[in-house]
């Protein structure tokens, strides 16, 4: 097993109080390299002697559109690992209302409320998402540079209207280094793509964030660091300013 990788999520576990005794987890896989490797770190734990008891099952939420993953025999790796997987069709395209176009917040948002559906459903309080680090920064670019916010997805999401939460494990976890193990594990690294990919921004972030880490790769570290420590004295505040 690789310890750097599970390292990583029992601090994120930690830092974060993601995972909690009798918590049950719904782990989302999309059958490509992050989400299997997060649902391989985790089964090791729920089925260990890991200090906090929790249980865990793998729910593959299907498009009307998209197949690509069953070809990567991502379920066998699963039953290999000896996790329990549910896979649930969902029509994204047929639910489009007429003259609306497919595109990647609609198909997320209609996948999201399916899993915590089935989380609801199963008796799952918690629901794993295979973000990484990259991710995370990419996306607080993206909502600087696109909405002019300061924010990304948490580590932790609770919701006000539903029971579950948002977990992401692999928070503290580079891509590279899940390639790495994906790569030594022949995990498939087929990604989220489709016809209707309309994430370019998202691509456009990743370089720029790879530019910025080019010469020191410790400016990631700091740069995902940063998104814990505001210093609100050197803040713009429109209220005083
Ligand atoms: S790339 Fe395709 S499958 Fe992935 S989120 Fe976008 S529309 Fe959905």
């Amino acid at each position: 097993m690789d310890k750097y990788i599970d390292r990583k999520i029992n601090q994120a576990i930690l830092r974060y109080n993601m995972i909690e005794p009798g918590d049950k987890v719904a782990v989302a896989v999309s059958g490509g390299k992050d989400s299997l490797t997060m649902a391989y770190f985790l089964s090791r734990k729920a089925n260990s002697a890991y200090h906090i008891d929790f249980g865990m099952q793998a729910v593959h939420v299907r498009t009307d559109f998209d197949n690509s993953v069953e070809k990567s025999g991502f379920d066998k790796f699963l039953k290999d690992e000896g996790i329990p997987l549910t896979v649930i069709d969902v029509p994204v395209l047929k639910r489009l209302k007429p003259g609306r176009k497919m595109n990647c917040y609609w198909c997320s948002s209609q996948r999201r409320m399916e899993l915590m559906k089935f989380a609801s459903e199963s008796g799952c309080n918690k629901i794993a998402l295979g973000h990484h680090m990259d991710d995370i920064l990419e996306t607080f670019f993206m909502n600087m540079a696109y909405k002019g916010e300061m924010s990304t997805m948490l580590p932790v999401m609770k919701f006000d209207h539903y029971e579950q939460t948002l977990i992401r494990p692999l928070a503290l976890v580079k891509e590279r280094e899940i390639i790495d193990f994906a790569d030594r594990m022949g995990l498939s690294k087929i990604a989220c793509t489709c016809g209707f990919d309309t994430q370019s921004k998202r691509r456009e972030m990743r370089s720029a964030i790879e530019f910025m880490a080019e010469k020191d790769e410790k400016i990631r570290d700091n740069l995902f660091e940063a998104l814990h420590h505001p210093v609100p004295r050197y803040m713009i505040n429109q209220e005083t300013d």
